[in-house]
C-alpha cells in the first residue's frame, strides 16, 4: 500500500528491513544499544562491526539512548547508508506510557533523519516482537505519528517505508493507515 502525504510517499510493505535501499534504516534497539535479537541482530550480522563500534563510543559519551529517543551510526556495509537505533517501550500492559513512548521513538527518528536531510528512511515496526507491544495499538499509533510528522513537515523526505515481517503485522499497519487517513 502507498500514499502521498504532504508531499512524501508513505509505503508500507511486506520483507526484511535488512535489504531495503534508502538512506537510513531505523532499528528497534535498547538503551544499552548492545545489539540483540529481532531486527537489533539482523541489522547488525549483516551491518558488521562499525554499528557497533559507533554503538560503543554512544555508550561511552552518553550512556546509550533512553527510551522515546535516537540516535544515529554508520550503516556499515548494509545497502543503507545510516542507522538509526531508537528504543521502544516494553510493553506492561498500557498504564505505563508506553503509548506516548512509542509515539516518541517514532517522532524522535523521523526529527533526526529530517535534521540530518535523509531523504529516505525504513522503519520495522518497533516494540511488536520481544517488547510484547500488542501490533494493531502499535501501528495505530506508529501510523498517526507519521502522519502527524509529515503533515507538519511538508515535503521533509522522499520517502518513509515501513517494513512489516509478517502478513499479519501488513494488515495492522494497512488497516491502522486506512483508519488515520479517514480521521482529518
Ligand atoms: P522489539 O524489541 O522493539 O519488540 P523486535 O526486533 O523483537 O523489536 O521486533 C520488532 C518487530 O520486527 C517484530 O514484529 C518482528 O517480527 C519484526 N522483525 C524481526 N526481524 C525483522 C527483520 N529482519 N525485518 C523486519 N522486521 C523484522
Amino acid at each position: 500500500m502507498e500514499v502521498h502525504l504532504a508531499g512524501t510517499l508513505l509505503k508500507l510493505l511486506q520483507g526484511d528491513i535488512v535489504e531495503q535501499e534508502v538512506e537510513a534504516v531505523v532499528n528497534a534497539a535498547n538503551t544499552g544499544l548492545w545489539g540483540g535479537g529481532g531486527v537489533d541482530g539482523a541489522i547488525h550480522r549483516a551491518g558488521g562491526t562499525k554499528i557497533a563500534e559507533e554503538c560503543r563510543r554512544i555508550r561511552e559519551e552518553r550512556g546509550g539512548c533512553p527510551v522515546g529517543e535516537a540516535v544515529i551510526t554508520t550503516g556499515g556495509k548494509l545497502k543503507a547508508r545510516y542507522v538509526i537505533h531508537t528504543v521502544g517501550p516494553i510493553w506492561r500492559g498500557g498504564q505505563g506510557g508506553e503509548d506516548e513512548l512509542l509515539a516518541s521513538a517514532y517522532y524522535n527518528s523521523l526529527k533526526l533523519a529530517k535534521e540530518r536531510e535523509i531523504k529516505s528512511l525504513a522503519f520495522p515496526s518497533i516494540s511488536t516482537g520481544a517488547y510484547g507491544f500488542p501490533v494493531e495499538r502499535a501501528a495505530r499509533i506508529a501510523m498517526a505519528t507519521v502522519k502527524d510528522f509529515l503533515t507538519r513537515n511538508p515535503a521533509a523526505f522522499e520517502e518513509v517505508r515501513f517494513v512489516l515481517f509478517s502478513p499479519e503485522a501488513l494488515k495492522a499497519y494497512e488497516g491502522a493507515l486506512m483508519e488515520v487517513l479517514a480521521t482529518a
